[in-house]
This record gives structure tokens, sequence and C-alpha cells, in this order.
């Protein structure tokens, strides 16, 4: 069984080799077990269920709550010479009675369905009359509702299980947590089902965060060298979201918005475009990336703090999926803190919920302030142990430097504590530098014994000090978002010099400029490594691609995803059978694509 899983592999889908669990896993529902797959982002879920898929008589029924992609999906499918079709409210009756009829006659091994539309009475009916050979749920935590996304269809999929009892199911996620995970299992019933977890590290993901100075300077500092390339811009607000496109694109960078305020024609509109066109960058709240499996989005920057790791886990996650490099950037400051804050402070939820969610942004905002691997951070949050250093985040790559900043966290809470607690950094800063304005004079803070004393740390010093302090719950903002800050339980022993702090030093100015030419000078295309003398065959062969996705209304990743054409860019096969073995050329289009691209490399 397993070397027909392989050759499947090879000559279907054009891969070598399978990663990870993939093959037990294929080899398990294949043979009729049930599973539940954990896998993160880009861990390569979609094979798990089409291979079996191939491998059983009859049709897989894929649930899936994203409408607006099953059309790539089955477009995916199609290139490879996979009989697929999808059932959703986008089609008129008469497709959808064309396609019940071609699940009816066996001729289709795929069949994706909305869940609301697999519920109907008619629906079930359908799947009653025919073959099914396996079920699989896709984005299985939507049935948990307590992730954002909640779908109560999901909960009614038992039903799958009670009428047939003897077709497999695969549920899969890429929600990591415990207590999501039982749920799954509870509410679909996959008690006795087998468990495969896979690690949730992404090695080929580069985190970095960086304190919040300028942003938008920042952001398009961190867009510059990512020129000509997919990526995500995700804000809080949907404001935000507007205001940031239109900017870049004054800016001259391909942005669209995308957020939950918009009418759904919008939306789907610039997510096609984001997926079908070579360097959007799409600026989004987080109503957007569920499923997006666009492959090469080379980068996801957070202008804003994210709500939790998890969602921060799930936002950065859509980068890189096709295993080449990708950056997950986030920009971060205290006013970040402050807006977080006041909105768990103020929202609607009980005292034991604002609690959790609390405890959520402190975790983040100790994985933000981290002098350690991020990554080891970020998997030791979900529970899995990670025994060494990455090499590959902001801290392995540039490790920043620990101080003893005990008399300084002194000078600072004891500034906050003779002005009241009612101001915020800004004043609190121009009263520890010794700066009068009229405001300072009037209040008398000029007069206090602390005015003056922190003169060795200039304004940008003190805010990054400030920041570290909140983050470290030794001041706490107000609840009512006016950046003021007041003494915590825990500032009382670091006054009385009882418990030393230690803080992140923050790169100097001078570091920074020299950083940001760096970046500046960097070449477009930096993430893939391409170097200049390869850049017109690089080209060449997206532009190929572009005019072979457009001729067919399909995205470009359909055709070939980025990690072919870039082992195309660096092996130059001669031939057909050259160009067959590269990973991701499967037989299908290696008939209907190869000599055309054949032609353009024997071009260079
Ligand atoms: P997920 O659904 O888990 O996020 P996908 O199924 O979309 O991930 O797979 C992520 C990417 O990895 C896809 O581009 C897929 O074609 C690719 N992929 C999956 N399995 C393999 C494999 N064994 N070898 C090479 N590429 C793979
Ligand atoms: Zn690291």
């Amino acid at each position: 069984m397993s070397t027909s899983a392989l050759s499947i592999l090879q000559t279907v889908f054009g891969y070598p080799a399978f990663r990870g669990e993939q093959q037990a896993i294929i080899a398990h529902v294949a043979s009729g077990g049930d599973a539940l797959v954990l896998m993160p982002t880009g861990g390569g879920k979609s094979l798990c269920y089409q291979i079996p898929a191939l491998l059983r008589d009859g049709t897989a029924i894929v649930v899936s709550p994203l409408i607006a992609l099953m059309q790539d999906q089955v477009d995916a499918l199609r290139q490879l010479g996979v009989e697929a079709a999808f059932l959703n409210s986008s089609l008129d009756s008469f497709a959808q009675r064309e396609v019940e009829q071609r699940f009816a006659s066996g001729a289709l091994k795929l069949l994706y369905v909305a869940p609301e539309r697999l519920l109907t009475e008619r629906c079930l009916d359908m799947l009653g009359r025919g073959k099914v050979s396996l079920f699989a749920i896709d984005e299985a935590h939507c049935v948990s509702q307590w992730g954002h996304d909640f779908r109560p269809e999901y909960r009614q999929l038992t039903v799958l299980h009670g009428r047939f009892p003897d077709v497999p199911r695969i549920a899969l996620t890429a929600t990591a947590d415990a207590p999501t995970r039982r749920e799954i299992v509870e509410r679909l019933s996959l008690d006795t089902a087998r468990q495969f977890v896979a690690s949730f590290d992404r090695p080929n993901i580069c985190y970095r965060v960086v304190e919040k100075d300028d942003p938008r300077r920042q952001l398009k500092d961190f867009l510059g060298a990512h020129a000509g390339e997919s990526g995500i811009v995700y804000c809080l607000s949907r404001r935000k979201v507007e205001d940031t496109a239109e900017w870049l694109c004054e800016e001259g960078v391909a942005a669209l918005p995308y957020h939950a305020g918009m009418d759904a024609a919008a939306r789907t509109r610039n997510q096609q475009r984001f997926l079908r066109e070579d360097g959007i960058v799409m600026v989004a709240t987080i109503a957007f990336g569920m499923g997006i499996d666009k492959p090469d989005v080379r980068f996801v920057a957070h202008l804003d703090l994210p709500k939790s790791m998890e969602g921060y886990y799930q936002e950065t996650g859509r980068g890189g999926r096709d295993g080449l490099p990708a950056d997950a950037w986030l920009c971060y400051g205290l006013g970040d803190v402050v807006t977080l804050a006041q909105l768990i402070a103020q929202s609607e939820s009980g005292d034991e919920r604002k609690r959790v969610e609390r405890g959520k942004l402190d975790a983040l905002l100790a994985y933000c302030e981290t002098t350690a691997c991020r990554r080891r951070r970020l998997l030791a949050y979900f529970g899995e142990d990670y025994d060494h250093d990455c090499g590959n985040c902001d801290n392995c790559l540039d490790p920043p430097e620990r101080w003893d900043a005990s008399v300084v966290a002194q000078k600072a809470l004891s500034a906050v504590y003779r002005t009241g607690q009612r101001f915020g950094v800004v004043h609190l800063t121009s009263v520890l530098r010794g700066e009068a304005d009229d405001r300072i004079t009037a209040l008398r803070h000029d007069q206090l014994s602390t005015f003056g004393v922190g003169a060795e740390l200039d304004k940008q010093q003190w805010r990054g000090v400030f920041r570290q302090l909140v983050a470290a719950g030794l001041l706490a903002p107000d609840d009512e978002g006016y950046g003021t800050l007041r003494l915590t339980e825990a500032s009382r022993d670091v006054l009385r010099g009882a418990t030393p702090v230690h803080l992140r030093r923050q790169a100097d100015q001078g570091e920074r400029k020299r950083a940001r030419q760096k970046t500046r000078g960097e070449r477009a295309r930096a993430s893939l490594d391409i170097a200049p003398h390869e850049a017109p065959l690089w080209d060449a062969l997206r532009d190929l691609r572009g005019r072979l996705a457009r001729e067919q209304g399909v995205p470009a990743y359909v055709i070939f995803h980025d990690a072919t054409l870039l082992a195309m860019l660096r092996e130059k096969p001669r031939t057909l059978d050259a160009l067959g073995a590269i990973s991701g050329v499967g037989e299908r289009k290696l008939a209907r694509y190869g000599e055309a691209f054949l032609g353009t490399l024997a071009a260079s």
C-alpha cells in the first residue's frame, strides 16, 4: 500500500518524499482508520487526505468553511489531473446539479463541500446514494466556541458518523493547544481516532521583534527588503488598515486593504487578487487569513501587537508555507500594551475571562521582551520542548545585551509615585530628564526630588525602560486608555531595592542607522537569495508562470510554486526527464508545461 502512496506522491504531485508523519497518516486513513491531525500551517495537511482519496474507491468529501478558496483548491487538483469539484452557495442550481451528477456517476475523486450545504437533507441523501471514500474535516478547530473561527454547523458534523459509520474520517487543524484538541475529539466524536501531532516548529520562518519608533518608516524599511514579494501586514483596527494601505499605495507598494467592515464583494476581490497576482501586500485585520493557502507569502508584519501567542503564531504561520525563507516581523511599543490592556478592561467579558485574556497578553509581552531564543519561547508556550537555540530569530542572530537597570527602574518608579500616578511616559520622561515646560512648572513638578535625576538616558531610552517595566508588570497602564501609569504590587520591592531589575539594552541610534542602510541596500528578492546575475532568468520564469496562470484564470502558484521555480533556476534542466525530476513537477504538469519552461531555460 505504502509504495503506491509513494508513487502517487511522485507521479501526481511530483514530490520525491513524504514529510514528517504524512506517510503514516495516509496509510492509516487509506486503510479505513479515523485520524486527528495536528500540524502547523504549511506542514502538508492536504496530502494527508488527498492521497487516501486517490487510493480508495469512491469520492472523498472535504468539509471546509472557506468557500472563497474552494475554487482555487479544486483548480490546483485539476492541474494535477485529479477529478475534483465543489458544492457551495456560489454555484447556481444548474452547476450544482451537474456536480451532483458527476458525484453520482463516480467520476469525482474529491468533492469540497461547505458545512451548511453538507448538512442539508438533499446533500446527505445524495451522499447516501453514491460512494463516499472518506470524510476530511478541514479547519477542525471551527468546532471550538472559544476560538475566533467558531462555526456552529461544525458541531452537527457528528451526523456523518451516524449515517456513514463505515466511512473513515480525518479531522485536521493547525491550532495547537490542548483544550481545542479535546474539544475537537469530543464534538466530532473522534475518541477512537488515532492522533497525529506534529512538531509546531516552522524552521523557515525568521522571527523578529522591533521596538516601535517611527512605525511607518520602519515598515517601509522592512518592505524595502521584500520588494516584489507577497506578504501580509496586520493592523488592529479597520481604520488603520485603510490608512496604511492607502499610504503604502502612495509609496508605490501594491497594497490592498482587507477587514470585516468592507462589503463582501470588495473583500473577495482583494483576496482573489492577493492569491492570484505576484507581489501584493495585503494590509488586514485578523479577519483575513484563515485557510489562506497561498504558499509564497514571504513575510507577515504586525504593526500592532497581536492579542495572544496563539494569534501571533497563527498569523505568522501564514508565511512560508512552501518551506522557503519567510520573515515574521513585529513592531511593538508601549502604546500597544496600553491599547490592548484597555480593550480587555473595557470588554463585556466576565472577570474570569478578563483574567485569562490579561494572562495571554502578559505571555505575549514576555515573548516580545525576551533576550532568549524566540523560537524556544514560542514552542515552550505550546508545550513543546525545543532544546537548542534556533539560529533563525533576531535574538539568536544578533544577541541583545542585558544590563542591570535596578537604579534606573527605581528612578522611573519613584517619578511615577511622586507625580501622583496620573501621568504618561512623555511627561514622566520630561520630569526625569529635568526638562521643564509650562505644564511641569504649573504642576510644580520641577520642585520634585526626582526632577532631573535621569538625564543619563535620552527620551528614546526612557521610553524603552518604561515599556519594559510595564511588560514586566512593574507598572500598569490605566484601564481607560489615557496612557497613564501606576505602581503595582511588584513595584514596591524594586523601590526598596529588594529586587534587582534587568532590562534589554536598546540598540543605539548609530547601530540602527547602519542596520537600516543595510536593509535598503539589499537587493529585492533578498529573502529567496536570488543573485543579481540570476535575476533575468528568475523574472523570465515568473513571467511565463504568470502568463500560463492568467490564460487559465488560476493563481500563479497553482502552476508551479516558487520552490519549484527556484529549483529550475538553480539546476537549469535541459531535458524533460531532468525537469520531471524537480520537486513539484508531476507527470501532468510536465506534459503540459514542460516544453514551455525548457524553452525559457534554454534561452538563458
Ligand atoms: P497545510 O494545509 O498543512 O497548511 P499544505 O497542505 O497546503 O499545508 O502544504 C503546504 C505546502 O507544502 C504545499 O505547497 C504543498 O504542496 C507542500 N507539500 C506538502 N507535502 C509535501 C511533500 N511531501 N514534499 C514537498 N512539498 C510538500
Ligand atoms: Zn532563536
